[in-house]
């Protein structure tokens, strides 16, 4: 049975989705969980009980506002989308990706990105049978402007995707590079800007400037990864295209209440996304003092680095063997062979992975 079953997987599947690999979540059941960029506050008693309240009143045996108008609306406002812009939600960020790549992909489209990256770009450019172009970042992450222009001339991209700041890197490239970047595309530049609350730096502002520019967000990093929303903003008329790949009601009822529950209290948000950036800072100081480790600043709410005499696979389940999760790099190979990125949580669980740290290497 299973190998017949093998026999049809071969004839019917395409080859490059036999190849991958599915996306792995390790099973952090007991752990310190600093692998995936997850705001580690949940909200104060009052508020939860408020949003169950909300909840309560959600119609469930409805289907969800296709269009998610009075969320929509609302974050229109919170995110200073610029009037004469449009938005569409995704089931978070990465839908977002899928439905740009369905509506461009062609057996000669390309999707373009500096790498190391977000590496669900590559992989949705698969899945939408695109090909995939990396341009290596300098050895410092930074932008490597001429390599990037050169290869936007040769391959014509129908979408780059600009992580701003960068993952799993942690920095913003220099905003005048990017600009070269949008201006020299004759596609679409996506903006990809998940980290905004721990960067301060945003293209939002140059929406409606340049007309191939989408900008990118996501509540998933600001405590509500559980939701799954994503945001992309841009010229109506993209968007209205984009629109016609989204599935219907793909943004569920529950969701819409949540956020339209969160967007009330912004400022809640924005205090986690303060106390994050000051523990940032902290965790990078105590990173770069262990002796033998090399960190690189953030602009993000995770921080990349190395431990140089010690395999990255063993600091890995040093740290998982003492009770901290975070994410190893290492099998990504090039310039991230033997790194490690670490997501910023409470002062105590950063004081947990510290102290993990020093004993594992
Ligand atoms: N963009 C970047 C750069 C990311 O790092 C991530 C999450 N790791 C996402 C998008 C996806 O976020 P989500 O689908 O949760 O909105």
């Amino acid at each position: 049975m299973t190998d017949r079953i093998q026999q049809k997987i071969g004839k019917l599947v395409r080859p490059e989705i036999r190849a991958l690999k599915a996306y792995h979540v390790p099973d952090a059941s007991g752990l310190i969980k600093l692998d995936a960029m997850e705001n580690p506050y949940s909200w104060p008693e009052d508020v939860r009980r408020e949003w169950t309240e909300v909840l309560r009143s959600v119609a469930l045996n409805r289907y969800p506002d296709p269009d998610a108008r009075r969320l929509r609306e609302r974050l229109r406002a919170a995110l200073d989308v610029p009037a004469g812009m449009e938005l569409i939600l995704g089931n978070g960020s990465d839908e977002l990706i899928q439905i740009v790549l369905m509506a461009v992909s062609g057996p000669r489209a390309v999707v373009l990105a500096p790498i190391p990256t977000f590496i669900m770009y590559e992989m949705i450019a698969t899945f939408t049978g695109m090909k995939f172009v990396g341009v290596p970042l300098r050895p410092d992450f930074s932008l490597d402007r001429q390599a990037t222009l050169k290869a936007i001339e040769t391959y014509k991209p129908a979408v780059v995707f600009l992580a701003y700041p960068n993952n799993p890197t942690g920095n913003l490239f220099s905003r005048e590079g990017v600009e070269r970047v949008i201006e020299a595309s004759p596609g679409l530049v996506v903006l990809d800007e998940a980290y905004h609350a721990f960067a301060g730096h945003s293209f939002m502002d140059r929406l409606g400037k340049h007309d191939n520019l989408l900008v990118m967000r996501t509540l998933s990093k600001q405590g509500l990864a559980g939701l799954r929303l994503g945001i992309l903003a841009g010229p109506t008329p993209w968007l209205a295209e984009f629109n016609k790949v989204r599935l219907p009601y793909n943004i569920g009822s529950l969701t819409q209440a949540s956020a339209e529950f969160a967007l009330t209290h912004l400022a809640l948000l924005d205090d986690q996304a303060r106390q994050i950036r000051y523990d940032r800072e902290q965790l990078f100081q105590a990173l770069s003092r262990i002796r033998g480790v090399q960190a690189w600043p953030s602009q993000a709410n995770f921080i990349l680095f190395r431990a140089e005499n010690r395999v990255a696979d063993q600091v890995f389940e040093g740290l998982r063997t003492r009770g901290v999760l975070i994410k190893n790099l290492n099998s990504s190979g090039g310039m991230l062979k033997g790194c490690l990125r670490v997501t910023v949580g409470t002062p105590s669980e950063n004081d947990a992975f510290l102290k993990a740290l020093e004993a594992a290497l």
